[in-house]
């Protein structure tokens, strides 16, 4: 897997986290099945720090999806889009996309060849 997506799916790791603390009825049932959440502030400031080293054009099309879908990069699992779990064609396959970023035909997601 390319470097860059493995940032973009630790800067979503971090926004579902985000978007947990951000849930007061969430947070409250986390923090009473014993998770211990840490403060927003440390969440978004590691989400700025890894932010800045994802190329702005990729950032920017994660953050269009993010607004969209709560989980917006998937790896491809059983040739599926887990997001919309459509079949992909055999062509996502071929050896020449293999180290690229694809897009779902059908949801849109951004989906990588683990
Ligand atoms: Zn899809």
């Amino acid at each position: 897997m390319r470097e860059e997506f493995r940032l973009l799916v630790a800067l979503q790791d971090l926004d579902i986290m985000i978007k947990e603390v951000k849930d007061q009825h969430t947070s409250h049932e986390l923090k009473s099945m014993g998770f211990k959440l840490t403060g927003l502030k440390e969440l978004q400031d590691a989400r700025d720090h890894l932010a800045e080293k994802i190329p702005a054009a990729l950032l920017n099309r994660y953050d269009k999806l993010a607004a969209r879908f709560t989980v917006a990069i998937l790896p491809v699992t059983s040739n599926k889009c887990l997001g919309c779990f459509v079949k992909l064609p055999t062509s996502f396959f071929s050896s020449a996309y293999s180290h690229e970023l694809l897009t779902c035909e059908s949801c849109g997601r951004l989906l990588y060849i683990p």
